[in-house]
């Protein structure tokens, strides 16, 4: 097994790596580190969890020991899809940099420009910034990106479905093109396949195993939800949901609450509060201050309902979560993989359940083709129904054993039956979607509009054996070893 030892990092980012209390580098690293320190390109196909923030931040801290920044020319940038993950990786950059005279600035929204201006000025070695705001900055003067040596795209499928890969590729495109680039993408859709071949140098790639795995260790069920009228599907909805937490009982200490909405996470996370349920939202209109908020009490345990869109929750790093429900069905499949993959971590129990309306069927579909197998159906605790046609024969037992049906009261708490419907009306025509978060960026629009920008074609996409990528380099998989860090906590410290 590879040893942190074995990587030829510099001496004060191993003393780090020993003062974090990592013992051994994780398969992503393991495989990513030896070519970054070589010079070459690095493609990941990884998702968090994996240990990927490290995989590319530990050599580049190794690397960026020697040098100086220049005034406005940072020597190095990564791309994050969202504030939180950029926050994250600028935690990571802290941790793994203590040692070593590191400047950096976060370019991101709800962080003040004028701050991060006068570090930029001064010169930064690491720049990490969200897509938007960095052309932002680029475009107002305040910044030069042809001293970037090195180039991180962060999940760049999550960039992918947020609109932001014209603004990356822009990026490129003013980037020096003998810049070094670090590309990590949990999935490798066609239009990332393109953009790796077009700005890649023969990277080596890596691919660890997806969560998937993980969730086989998750206990997962659905609920078949047939409103008894359309007017009143809304209030149902949330009636069930309240049945399901309360059967759920003392094995319910924290959970992440989905939704496809941004609309919906806020009226339900008031519907739960107003039944006296400790619950908040968490979506990208939100102000920074109150999302950091929201998710410190989450990790800290002073909050135990967390609603959450996916663009929000997307690579937020909390260890212990016993359950994840998923009000909606999400509407792109990988979605529930990685929304169930926020519970059952590092060898826990794991629950996840889901609520399957009429509109939600078709995505139920996709997710059970994505799995591979079907998500066990169980009992709707309020009307004791299993939908017909619903109920695979053969249903894994363990899914059914300890069903909120079993322990859930008929009348949840505040039970709104007695209420008169919601003011809401009932949710729109599946044909006429609310405006998913998906279509968004993460931040408030006015934030970080993806942009247009003519896609440029990078120079060395024309030098033979561009795009080529290492097939060499074998898949390194997390299979059943699941380290021990997956359970560690996160740094509080925050960035900025
Ligand atoms: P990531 O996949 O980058 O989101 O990392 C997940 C978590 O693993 C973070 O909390 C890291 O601090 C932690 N971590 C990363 N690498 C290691 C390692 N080699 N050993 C232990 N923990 C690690």
């Amino acid at each position: 097994m590879t040893k942190f030892s074995d990587l030829n990092l510099d001496p004060k980012v191993f003393k780090a790596i020993a003062d974090a209390g990592y013992e051994t580098p994780t398969p992503i690293q393991a495989g990513a580190i030896p070519h970054a320190l070589n010079g070459r390109d690095v493609l990941g196909i990884a998702q968090t969890g994996t240990g990927k923030t490290a995989s590319f931040t530990l050599p580049m801290v190794s690397m960026l020991a020697r040098g100086r920044a220049r005034a406005r020319m940072p020597r190095s940038l990564v791309l994050c899809p969202t504030r939180e993950l950029a926050a994250q990786v600028a935690e990571s950059f802290d941790t793994y940099a203590k040692y070593v005279k590191l400047s950096k600035a976060l370019l991101i929204g709800g962080v003040s420009f004028k701050e991060q201006d006068l570090l930029i000025d001064k010169g930064v070695d690491v720049l990490i910034a969200t897509p938007g705001r960095l052309l932002d900055h680029f475009e107002r003067g305040k910044l030069l990106l042809n001293g970037v040596q090195i180039m991180v795209v962060d999940e760049a499928d999550r960039m992918l479905d947020m609109g932001f890969i014209p603004d990356i590729e822009r990026i490129f495109s003013l980037t020096p093109f003998t810049r070094q680039t670090f590309f990590y993408s949990a999935t490798m859709a066609p239009e990332i396949e393109r953009i790796t071949n077009t700005f890649l140098s023969n990277p080596a790639r890596i691919e660890v195993a997806r969560q998937a795995t993980a969730s086989e260790m998750i206990e997962q069920g659905v609920v078949m939800f047939h409103p008894s009228r359309r007017d009143r599907e809304a209030s149902e909805k949330r009636n069930l949901l309240r049945a399901l937490l309360d059967g759920e009982g003392e094995k319910l200490t924290n959970a992440i609450i989905f939704c496809n909405r941004k609309t919906e996470v806020d009226a339900l996370a008031k519907s739960l509060k107003k039944s006296g349920y400790d619950a908040a939202p968490i979506h990208g209109d939100l102000d920074q201050s109150q999302r950091t908020r929201t998710l410190d009490g989450f990790r800290e345990g002073k909050l135990k309902l967390l609603i959450a869109s996916d663009v929000a929750a997307r690579g937020l790093d909390v260890p212990a979560v016993s359950h994840v429900f998923n009000f909606d069905v999400p509407s792109h499949p990988e979605d529930y993989v990685h929304r169930i993959g926020r519970t059952g971590r590092a060898g826990r129990e794991g629950k996840a359940l889901m609520l399957c309306g009429p509109r939600d069927e078709k995505n139920l579909d996709a997710v059970e083709k994505l799995l591979q197998k079907e998500i066990p159906r169980i009992d709707n605790p309020l009307t004791g129904d299993k939908p017909a046609g619903d109920a695979p024969k053969d249903a894994p037992k363990e899914a059914a054993k300890d069903t909120p049906g079993e322990t859930a009261s008929d009348t949840p708490k505040d039970s709104p039956k007695a209420k008169p419907a919601p003011r809401r009306r009932a949710a729109k025509p599946a044909d006429k979607p609310e405006k998913a978060e998906k279509a968004e960026p993460d931040a408030p629009v006015k934030d970080e509009p993806p942009r247009e920008s003519k896609p440029r074609t990078d120079q060395r996409s024309n030098q033979g054996g561009r795009g080529r990528s290492d097939s060499g380099n074998k898949v390194v998989g997390m299979g059943d070893h699941l380290p021990g860090f997956i359970a560690k906590s996160f740094d509080e410290r925050r960035a900025g």
